[in-house]
């Protein structure tokens, strides 16, 4: 097998064949200001290493992929409580749809869905008087990037054409399913969603998943516990099963790996006992799913076997 590197390198020069086969998210206006053709891939080793190509330490929008890192703060203050207020299932339906809250009495399908993720943001609103804060404490720790911040332009552009996460909010509330002012929630969603990390924090912000839950020093020594291992495994899953929308046992078909996607390009899978990956490149899928950077998580299990042995 190459290394790494050498894979990553052959991975970045088969990249501008997939520019043009998407279209970048434009229901955000400040997010359709963004240069489509990137391409930037980090990989996280469980020994401490980083390895990156092409636009890896350019930060972009997180977008939806904050929903794993809300998701794991709302596991850790909530526990199983958290399961009476969310599902576990995949949706098999839009990533902004509306159509099941109706015949599901305000249960959104999963975490990773809007309606879901807005329930675990209206959860974290009650537990943290600045969950923005809280977010960026977590993330800057994980990344050991002490600057990361949310972008003003792109929450506010998010707030101000939310109309469909504000109507699934108050629709949750109608069934007592939201607790706090969907207008508050809202806010700190959009903040949430507007969170810009490179792939290379980004890859190295995960690495707790693909290590039992236990994140990694920079020399590859133990480092902070974030879940136990039951609990990692858990997470897993639930990427593996609804982290792409509807388009997750595509993913699965193609990849075999624990994922989450955003609207801003970005993706981040986990390989567990062997690292982190994160890629990034803006033109997204019919369903919102980045093209070019699916095909690299693809170009890159192809090429190492990661994901064959099982999860
Ligand atoms: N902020 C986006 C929204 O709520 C996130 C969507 C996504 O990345 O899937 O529409």
């Amino acid at each position: 097998m190459n290394s790494l590197p050498e894979i990553l390198a052959s991975i970045h020069a088969r990249i501008p064949r997939y520019w043009g086969q998407g279209a970048v998210a434009n229901y955000i206006p400040a997010l359709a200001q963004v240069n489509p053709r990137q391409f930037g891939m980090a990989v996280a080793l469980l020994d401490g290493s980083v390895h990156t190509v092409g636009d890896a330490h350019v930060p972009f929008s997180l977008q939806s992929i904050t929903k794993l890192f809300t998701f794991v703060l709302a596991l850790r203050s909530e526990g199983d409580a958290l399961w009476q207020r969310v599902g576990r299932e995949p949706s098999g339906a839009a990533f902004n749809s509306i159509v099941q809250l109706e015949t599901e009495s305000g249960i959104p399908r999963n975490p990773f869905i809007n309606a879901g993720a807005l329930v675990i943001t209206d959860i974290l609103t009650t537990r943290y008087a600045h969950l923005d804060y809280a977010l960026l404490g977590l993330l800057r720790r994980l990344s050991d990037a002490p600057d990361l911040h949310w972008n003003p332009q792109v929450a506010k552009s998010e707030r101000e054409t939310a109309h469909r996460n504000m109507a699934m909010a108050y629709f949750m509330k109608s069934h007592g399913n939201f607790h706090n002012e969907p207008e508050l929630v809202l806010d700190n969603y959009c903040r949430q969603c507007a969170t810009e990390m490179s792939c290379a924090q980004l890859a190295r912000a995960s690495i707790f998943l693909a290590n039992g839950g236990q994140d990694l020093t920079h020399s590859g020594t133990p480092g902070e516990r974030l879940l136990q291992p039951e609990a990692a495994r858990r997470v897993n899953a639930l990427m593996l099963t609804c982290g792409a929308y509807d388009a997750a046992g595509d993913f699965a078909y193609r990849i075999g790996l624990p994922i989450k996607t955003g609207v801003g390009g970005g993706m981040v899978a986990t390989v567990p006992g062997v690292g982190s990956i994160a890629v990034w490149s803006p033109e997204l899928d019919a369903k919102g799913n980045s093209v070019a950077a699916r095909a690299a998580l693809e170009m890159l299990v192809d090429a190492t076997g990661w994901g064959t042995k099982g999860l």
